[in-house]
């Protein structure tokens, strides 16, 4: 099963937590198919906070989806991850965003995820790796939904300075250049 994952972290080495789930994506969930670019964004919901960096990555999982989302949690705490409140800080937060065609609405989770098309800090990483698929509710592509959202200032390169591609080509294995 084709999923794609949201990957987030504003507390700590955000750069390196990111790299450490990935590392942990790929034991616990399944093959790794496409990481996309690391991006610095503002903070979405309370932004009374540090800035986030985002990346998606698509895996190819043999898990369920309530498996998955459980697999998720416990690396979001192995990471370092402690209860705040919702939107909070935190140093990892792993969403589900797509899984396959499926659509899900039960209380623990809601698939696709339910922020994704009005977030840039999702669509932008998303339509790096995944501009041409569809979501299943709306049948339209992540390149048409980045589009609808029109300018995304709130979501920057990371480190600065370099275009995305020249980070995509580093990958999040490489330590980033300062
Ligand atoms: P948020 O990511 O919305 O800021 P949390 O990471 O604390 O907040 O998640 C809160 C809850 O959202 C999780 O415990 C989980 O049960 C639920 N949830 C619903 N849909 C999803 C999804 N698609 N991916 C991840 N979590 C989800
Ligand atoms: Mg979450």
């Amino acid at each position: 099963t084709r999923v794609y994952l949201g990957i987030g972290s504003n507390l700590g080495e955000r750069a390196e937590t990111i790299r450490a789930a990935l590392r942990l994506l790929a034991a616990r969930v399944g093959e790794i198919i496409a990481v996309s670019s690391l991006y610095e964004t503002e903070p979405w919901g309370l932004t009374d906070q540090p800035r986030f960096l985002n990346a998606v990555c698509a895996l190819e999982t043999a898990l369920e989806p309530q498996e998955l989302l459980a697999t998720l949690k416990e690396i979001e705490v192995t990471l370092g991850r402690v209860p705040t409140v919702r939107y909070g800080p935190r140093v990892l937060d792993l969403d589900i965003l797509l899984y396959d065609d499926l659509q899900l609405d039960t209380p623990e989770l809601t698939i696709p995820h339910a922020g994704m098309l009005t977030r840039s800090t999702v669509l932008v990483p998303l339509a790096e790796i995944a501009p041409l698929v569809r979501h299943p509710r709306t049948a339209r592509t992540i390149r048409e939904h980045l589009a609808d959202l029109g300018p995304t200032p709130d979501v920057a390169p990371y480190p600065p300075g370099l275009p995305p591609k020249a980070v995509a080509k580093g990958g999040l294995g490489q330590p980033s250049r300062c």
